[in-house]
């Protein structure tokens, strides 16, 4: 596995020109140089290296044993772990985790919360003002949005990882490899990891979130200005208090999802843990660019209220006693040209990182893991590897980097930004209730139908 193979760029393109047109004769395929058709011999044709346990890499673990894809899971951490409290899934990413497989979405329906309130089962949040009185001052009345499509569910992150790693073999896994570097060659990628181990796979998935090093080999040669996420603009504060504590700061505004939107500022709150805690996140938004080599800077609780005092109403303010005084800075990939580069290839944060304003980030991480998982599943022979990356990348790509621009969008409105909507609340939620509509009703058998034909239509020109 010695020589380092070029990126393929030629043919990549004219792949990408049949995609777009739908026009097949002038398909110019990457030649296979290696054919190892190993079914014969009853052992797996390939086999797979994902880097990076998070719920990206555990998801997609899990479609690869659903579609018998042979895979290892190297995490640089000593165990499996996730951080941050809460994560709200869509119906999109529901259905995504139904068809990887049931027993997954079964699981996620035993450890999610909805909405309190009954007549609230397709509210996603009810819209607020971050002003003393929560907008009643001025008339307001708190504002769901949400879809009929739509029914509320979160999950402490917690109870999801157990759900997530109870379905992969721990034979499957290696914790403490931390890549260091990957080399990749005409018949597979060398993979280094700090400890000096160095180990063989016939690809690469990079799921190793948003400053993980896989997609430095899928961009930097072609790319390179998109290799480093961005600063979104803002920062946020974490916290999960226990719901009577929520209770008694936030009377009935607790129970239920709430999105309290102010100048420069954005509380959400959501019930997790089966309702008996409250998770929080507290958005600054600034024009001040992230200057730390860390993403998350530790300040004093003085500094952490103070950067909500002025304009939150105090109940607000109040809740970020539990929460520890870290900002978290959020970054994105506001632009990736291609998920794929030959046999390496990125999935989740790694491809697309997005802030959380739609609550989607992990979501489009199921989606990627439904479709490449079965993508792979057809793989005959690893000479289609990268037919299947790419194939992935023509379905997957536009999608979710769609959702990363909404996002910010989204960040503007949940600021008062917004070059057009501003402070106009009822615009506000009109608009809200379109612009999470396409992520949550997207049809995704569709996009494994499409898949599956331009997969089969390119492998057997091979
Ligand atoms: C405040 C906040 C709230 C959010 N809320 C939601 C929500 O409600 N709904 C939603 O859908 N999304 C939400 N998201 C987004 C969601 O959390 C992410 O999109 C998702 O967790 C990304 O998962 P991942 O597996 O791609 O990456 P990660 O979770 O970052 O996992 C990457 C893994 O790779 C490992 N790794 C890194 N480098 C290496 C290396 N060199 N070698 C080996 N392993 C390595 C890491 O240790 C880690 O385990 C939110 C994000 C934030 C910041």
């Amino acid at each position: 596995m010695g020589t380092i193979l070029s990126c393929l760029r030629s043919t990549y393109t004219s792949v990408f020109s049949f995609f777009g047109t739908g026009q097949q004769d002038d398909v110019d395929l990457p030649k296979a140089t290696h054919s190892v058709d190993s079914k014969i011999h009853g052992e797996p044709p390939f086999e797979i290296a994902i880097i990076g346990a998070g719920i990206g890499g555990l998801t997609f673990a899990i479609g690869c044993l659903k579609n018998n894809v042979s895979f290892v899971l190297y995490e640089a951490a000593p165990k499996f772990s996730l951080v941050g409290a809460g994560v709200g899934f869509g119906p999109n990413a529901l259905r995504a985790m139904d068809m990887i497989d049931p027993k997954l979405r079964t699981m996620y329906g035993d450890i999610s919360s909805g909405n309190v309130t009954p007549n609230k089962l397709h509210v996603a949040m009810d819209a607020l003002y971050t002003e003393e009185g929560f907008g009643t001052r001025r008339g307001w009345v708190p504002a769901p949005f949400g879809a009929e499509c739509y029914e509320r569910t979160s999950a402490h992150r917690w109870d999801l990882l157990n759900i997530l790693t109870s379905m992969i073999p721990r034979d499957r896994v290696r914790f403490n490899k931390r890549v260091k570097a990957m080399e990749q060659a005409e018949d597979g990628v060398t993979i280094t990891f700090e400890d000096g181990e160095v180990a063989q796979a016939s690809a690469v998935v990079g799921t190793d979130g948003v400053k993980g090093p896989v997609r430095s080999y899928v961009l930097a040669e072609r790319y390179p200005s998109e290799v480093a996420a961005t600063y979104s603009g803002k920062y946020a504060y974490r916290a999960t208090i226990p719901m009577d504590d929520a209770l008694k700061i936030l009377g009935s505004h607790a129970g239920d999802a709430k999105c309290f939107i102010g100048h420069n500022v954005n509380f959400m709150t959501y019930p997790i843990s089966k309702g008996t805690q409250l998770n929080l996140v507290a958005c600054k938004f600034s024009e001040d660019p992230w200057t730390y080599d860390q993403w998350t800077k530790t300040v004093t609780r003085e500094e952490m209220v103070a950067d909500f005092s002025d304009t939150v109403d105090r109940r607000l303010v109040k809740l970020l006693e539990w929460a520890d005084p870290v900002q978290w800075a959020l970054h994105h990939h506001m632009n990736t040209p291609t998920y794929c580069n030959n046999r390496i290839c990125l999935l989740g944060d790694s491809a697309h990182a997005t802030t959380p304003h739609q609550a989607s980030g992990a979501g489009q991480c199921m989606e990627d893991a439904l479709i490449l998982s079965h993508l792979l599943g057809n793989v005959e022979n690893e000479r289609e590897l990268p037919l299947a990356f790419q194939v992935y990348d023509v379905i997957r790509r536009p999608r979710a980097q769609r959702v990363v621009k909404t996002s910010q969008e989204t960040g503007q409105i949940y600021s008062f930004t917004h070059p057009e909507l501003r402070e106009d609340m009822a615009k506000i939620v009109e608009n809200l209730n379109k612009r999470f509509l396409w992520i949550w009703e997207h049809d995704l058998k569709g996009d494994l139908d499409r898949a599956d034909h331009m997969f089969r239509k390119l492998a057997s020109q091979t």
